[in-house]
């Protein structure tokens, strides 16, 4: 398990500086109610802003979002162009075009946004348009609505200029064919094949936005949202506490509205690392048969602490902070 030994850089940031437990910790023990206290073996941390973190090794999205905050510019133009990075990436098959399909072959998008005042927009089920980042910031800041769906966020899309794509790759198409020969038309939850983009940054004045986009699950059933653009579940930003974001089975992260039990853990004390770990503690408590499945959640709270946990070993996390773009091993609760 790789530590993170943060570099003291307080005099720089002018913002409060949090002294805590690593951002990944590592226990050894698995009981999910005794998680949160099991702490024994991190290190001591320096926490700082500007931050950004975001799911899986995505080191050009977090280095474009940092880029944007070194500009003085805001925690929210830095999701957007982040996220923006992964959605136009072809060769990715899990977010914008190159998405993997759902099981009738149309690549379907969610995608939601939140600013430091905690509005928040959104679109599910769109087709055809790259950045579903951008139509959410959009229905967001220019419609009276929260949440587009299906025909409806790919009409309005089209409606302010955005141009309709056909999302579908060779290579995404090829994978859809296999897996429809040999798979019977049942959705497939493989516990490793999960890349929804959560970001999550705090900007030079310490205010924090969120964005969260994805195709959602391989293969899904025409019609599936997921959790990526529900408020509370894939993405929550509270400007006064912090941020979570999720990836992986969403109809779990949903049942337990987990980017919001993060913030509101963090709101009683705990750290982002804390929090993270109760999080996935609701999940393995109420569904025996996790063993199936991956969910992983990463937290910032308002003085740039971070923190991350997952149910299987192979979630990693970035984050760039202090001038360094690093990809983290998540600590896991499966050590079966
Ligand atoms: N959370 C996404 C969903 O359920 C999937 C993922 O993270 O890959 O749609």
């Amino acid at each position: 398990m790789k530590r993170r030994t943060f570099i003291q850089n307080a005099s720089l940031t002018g913002i409060g500086v949090v002294a805590g437990a690593a951002a990944l910790s590592c226990k050894d023990e698995k009981d999910s109610t005794t998680q949160a206290s099991s702490r024994s073996n991190s290190a001591a941390m320096i926490a700082t802003i500007p931050v950004v973190i975001a799911t899986w090794n995505v080191p050009t999205s977090t280095a474009k979002a940092w880029e944007v905050l070194q500009e003085g510019k805001s925690a929210l133009e830095a999701i957007e162009q982040g996220c923006m990075v992964e959605e136009a990436n072809a060769e990715g098959q899990s977010v914008g075009i190159g998405g993997l399909p759902d099981r009738d072959g149309k690549v379907t998008l969610d995608a939601c946004i939140m600013n430091k005042h905690g509005d928040y927009g959104a679109v599910v089920c769109m087709q055809n348009i790259v950045h579903p980042i951008s139509v959410a910031r959009k229905v967001m800041e220019d419609t009276p609505h929260v949440i587009f769906a299906g025909k409806g966020a790919e009409e309005y899309a089209v409606s302010i200029g955005f141009k309709r794509e056909n999302l579908l790759t060779e290579s995404s198409k090829k994978a859809w064919e296999k897996w429809r020969k040999t798979s019977l038309y049942k959705p497939i939850i493989n516990i490793e094949n999960h890349d929804t983009i959560g970001m999550l940054a705090i900007d030079k004045n310490g205010d924090i936005s969120g964005g969260c986009t994805t195709s959602g699950l391989a293969y899904k059933m025409a019609g599936r949202v997921g959790d990526s653009a529900i408020i509370g579940s894939g993405l929550f930003i509270d400007n006064e506490i912090g941020g979570a974001t999720a990836t992986g089975l969403g109809e779990e992260v949903l049942k337990t509205v987990g980017s919001f039990l993060i913030v509101e853990l963090m709101r009683q004390g705990k750290s982002p690392q804390e929090a993270c770990e109760e999080a996935i503690g609701r999940i393995i408590k109420k569904t025996p048969v996790f063993k199936d499945f991956q969910v992983g959640y990463i937290a910032v709270n308002k003085a740039g602490e971070t923190g991350a946990y997952c149910i299987h070993e192979g979630f990693t996390m970035m984050q760039y902070q202090n001038n360094e773009n690093e990809n983290i091993p998540v600590d896991f609760y499966n050590k079966a």
